[in-house]
């Protein structure tokens, strides 16, 4: 290899291939294994490519760089080592020491990437003088590349430390950074030892005055102890099973001790307190010490120590790419003390603003994705559909009723829509039984009434035969706007001879309106003008396959709905691109859902209820939170409740089983059964399906229900009273607790969606509404989606910030620009 190790003669280059330099050195001491940059040093490219244009380095070198990392993967060890050494050679040739190259302010950035490239030592220890220097550097300057080296770079973490970290999501030294305490203790109440008190957080300094190591008891284990004295009093401290801790301590020695007071046999102690040396720099005693969250291995002083040389030295040559007047008007602090006061806070003030920062960091960024989203689609035409007010009023008086207030007024916003010739964007939002298919439906006729096409697509078969039925009765009889076969049904079961009817139905245009599951997004499906894509129960389809039915159209108008209610802060946040409607109330003469809360030992109540029920020919579910028994969890399992209750409950009735371990098919088959009343009970877990009708259940019985968010709940409320008789929700909590079940009575006091969803925010967090399909929330660490405020401040200054410089183009924003480029390019991107 003859990529030297010295970096002498490179520092008189230019900074970017000083820091090339660095990283092929990396991977020739990893004998080249291509992890010297996470990912691959392909991953170098894209942030490394602008700073050496910055250098001024030379296109076709560039070229000759790009081509040979990306191909670097695939080739074999020694091939790697060849590429690299013969990279290496024409650098030098073309660029390296002949001064082809100009150098911008030579010498400022020698020092730096002089360390950058040494982080294994620099990291470690950085002595006093230098750190100052580094830290009066301008913190943008930073190597911005070299924060995503694999955390092995550092002393002290080798390979199987490696391992152990990246169960905790950590792989590179930004990952360190960006892993947070879960919480700080306070440790920064310094007492005097004659003034201790039971129950005290305390710091303690003294002096060792005797110790002892004695076995405990009859086992292996010791007990080690140390008498301190500070000239107020003495205290005795003990530490269990860990001897060394006391190893080499010596009489008279100054420590300082951090942790709770106890009391033994009348007098005051401490038990296992944290203990350092009083010249050494505390870190884990005398302040306020970071929590972190732990896995298997990873102790919390080892972590600790860990973190303090990171964040020291890492913290102040992270770039800053939020722009100062940002920072200036929204009282932020710069991201280097933010990250270090987030670690390491000196007040717990200074750490709730290092947090705040923080967290305004990743609203803002997915603020600005969602409004440069938007801003997109607003620049972009789209067919217009402005229908006469006759015609609309006509089909308003075909319907078998009036259509609520809410349902009018979101079919007011859908009428501007389409008519207003750009694309609509909309999330229509209303709880169950709200009545959204049928102003979907609505909308979907005025496209098709002037000649275009129309494209529903519903999660599972059996919902989109639920809205073919409807769409057929409200479009297609009597005198309705379409004819039958203008619209069809796609599914997964149709046979292949129809299939194909539809399929030149739709590329000739003969087919106006189609209702699909997937299937619909399946290559040969092509449409002759589809220019309506409606997304029913948007939260069960990924954003690829909601971009797939887009792209059959050309630029076609977007609806997609949910029967999720989000509040309206995080449907801002979640859904910031697009525009929102909401149904907020039922229609009328829906009777409420009678919510009960019984205990355990009240359970017959609920089963002679079901038994009565079915007697008059209605039917039950029964929803159980898991599938099998657990060891660790004594919740019911569907599986085997289900075959107690039709052997010992119900042997007379009919009982389904319904559960995630089914295939797709055999649950499909199950709700229909159950929808077409071959059994009067449904047994299943949280799989069961949403929006599916069964006009026919009146009861719905959760077992297990403290272990469901009120939004679930209320979800599975949803799938009965739906007809005018009186139907009934019994939740049934795993024991009588009183206080573990208060959150429950929510669910008594009001049917309002919206209102339990605000509850569930405050409560539980935004996980709850969070689908696992739903990209683009597993990087929102710090932000609490439920802060309003701090999502109002976020989206104001993006906002702002666009409408000066949408396309984030200007000198000052390229940093920002660059960092919202890689969040869409890692897939966070794209919410909707
Ligand atoms: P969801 O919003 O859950 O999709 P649906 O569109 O399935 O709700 O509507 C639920 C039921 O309410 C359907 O049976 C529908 O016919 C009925 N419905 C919808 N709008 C009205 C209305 N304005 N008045 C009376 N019934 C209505
Ligand atoms: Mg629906």
């Amino acid at each position: 290899m003859r990529i030297p190790a010295s970096t002498d003669k490179i520092l008189s280059m230019t900074p970017s291939l000083t820091k090339l330099h660095k990283f092929f050195q990396l991977e020739a001491e990893r004998k080249f294994d291509n992890r010297a940059v996470l990912g691959g040093l392909e991953n170098l490219l894209d942030s490394w490519e602008p700073e050496a244009r910055a250098d001024q380095v030379d296109e076709s070198l560039l070229k000759v760089i790009g081509a040979r990392l990306k191909d670097y993967n695939r080739l074999s060890p020694e091939g790697r080592a060849e590429a690299l050494d013969g990279l290496w050679s024409r650098i030098q040739r073309e660029a390296g020491l002949d001064g082809n190259i100009k150098k911008p302010n030579a010498s400022k950035p020698k020092q730096e990437t002089a360390k950058a490239a040494a982080p294994k030592k620099a990291a470690q220890s950085p002595p006093p003088s230098t750190k100052k220097k580094v830290i009066s550097n301008k913190p943008a300057d930073g190597p911005a590349a070299a924060l995503d080296a694999a955390v092995t770079v550092l002393d002290g973490v080798g390979p199987k430390n490696a391992e152990r970290l990246q169960k905790l999501g950590i792989e590179s030294l930004r990952d360190l950074l960006y892993h947070f305490p879960r919480r700080h203790d306070d440790y920064t109440q310094l007492l005097p030892i004659s003034k201790l008190k039971y129950g005290e957080e305390v710091t303690v300094i003294g002096s060792v005055q005797s110790k002892t190591v004695r076995p405990a008891g009859k086992g292996k284990a010791k007990i080690a102890e140390l008498v301190v004295d500070d000239g107020t009093a003495a205290m005795r401290i003990t530490w269990f099973n860990q001897p060394w801790i006391i190893k080499n301590l010596n009489e008279g020695d100054k420590i300082v001790l951090s942790g709770r007071i106890d009391q033994y046999l009348g007098r005051l102690t401490m038990n296992n307190p944290e203990l350092e040396m009083l010249d050494a720099e505390q870190l884990h005693t005398n302040r306020i010490v970071p929590v972190y969250p732990l896995t298997e291995k990873i102790g919390q002083r080892w972590l600790r120590s860990i973190m303090s040389k990171v964040v020291q030295y890492w913290a102040p040559r992270v770039r800053d790419s939020l722009p100062e007047g940002i920072i200036k008007s929204a009282e932020l602090f710069p991201l280097h003390h933010a990250l270090l006061q987030a670690h390491f806070p000196d007040s717990f003030e200074d750490l709730e603003m290092a947090q705040h920062r923080l967290a305004f960091d990743e609203l803002f960024l997915m603020q600005l994705a969602v409004l440069q989203q938007k801003n997109a689609w607003e620049g972009i035409e789209a067919r217009s559909f402005a229908p006469s007010k006759e015609w609309v009023s006509t089909q308003l008086q075909r319907l078998p009723y009036t259509l609520t207030k809410a349902q009018a007024r979101t079919l007011q916003d859908l009428q501007s829509d389409l008519a207003s010739g750009r694309p609509m964007n909309r999330l229509l939002q209303g709880d169950v039984g709200s009545g959204k298919t049928v102003v979907a439906a609505l909308a979907m006729a005025t496209v098709a009434n002037e000649g275009a096409q129309a494209a529903i697509m519903a999660p599972t078969s059996i919902l989109a035969e639920q809205h073919y039925g409807n769409l057929l009765s409200l479009l297609s009889s009597e005198d309705g706007p379409l004819a039958e076969n203008e619209i069809s049904l796609i599914i997964g079961a149709t046979p292949a001879a129809e299939k194909r009817k539809i399929l030149s139905g739709l590329k000739n245009g003969e087919i106006k309106v189609v209702v699909g599951t997937h299937t619909l997004i399946e290559d040969p499906v092509l449409f002759s003008e589809l220019e309506l894509v409606v997304i029913d129960e948007q939260h069960r389809f990924g954003v690829q396959q909601r971009a797939a039915l887009r792209a059959k159209g050309d630029n076609p108008h977007l609806l997609v709905m949910t029967a999720t209610p989000i509040p309206r802060s995080l449907a801002l946040t979640l859904y910031g691109d697009l525009d929102l409607s909401v149904i907020d109330e039922l229609p009328p003469g829906r009777k409420d859902v009678g919510t009960h809360i019984l205990f355990p030992r009240e359970r017959e109540r609920a089963y002679s209820l079901i038994r009565k029920q079915a007697e008059n020919g209605k039917q039950a579910f029964i929803i159980y939170p898991l599938v099998a028994e657990s060891e660790k969890s004594d919740a019911k399992a569907a599986v085997e409740e289900h075959k107690r209750l039709q052997d010992e409950i119900f042997p007379d009735l009919e009982i389904l089983l319904m559960h995630g371990r089914l295939s797709a098919d055999e649950k499909e088959s199950t709700m229909a059964r159950f929808r077409d009343g071959e059994a009067q009970v449904m047994v299943s877990t949280s799989v069961i399906e949403v929006g599916v009708d069964v006009p026919n259940a009146t009861v719905m019985l959760i077992e297990g229900a403290n272990r469901f968010g009120l939004s679930q709940l209320h979800q599975f409320r949803g799938r009965v009273g739906r007809n005018s008789e009186q139907s009934y929700c019994i939740l049934l909590p795993e024991n009588d607790d009183a206080a573990e079940n208060e959150r429950l009575k929510a669910m008594v006091e009001t049917n309002d969606g919206f209102l339990l969803a605000e509850r569930d925010l405050e409560q539980r967090g935004p996980g709850d509404f969070i689908g696992t399909q739903q990209s683009g929330f597993d990087h929102l660490h710090l932000a609490n989606l439920a802060d309003a405020r701090l999502i109002d401040k976020a989206r104001r200054h993006a906002k702002d910030l666009l409408s000066t410089d949408p396309e984030l183009g200007l000198p000052e924003h390229k940093a920002l620009g660059l960092t919202l480029k890689n969040y869409w390019n890692s897939g966070k991107g794209d919410l909707s």
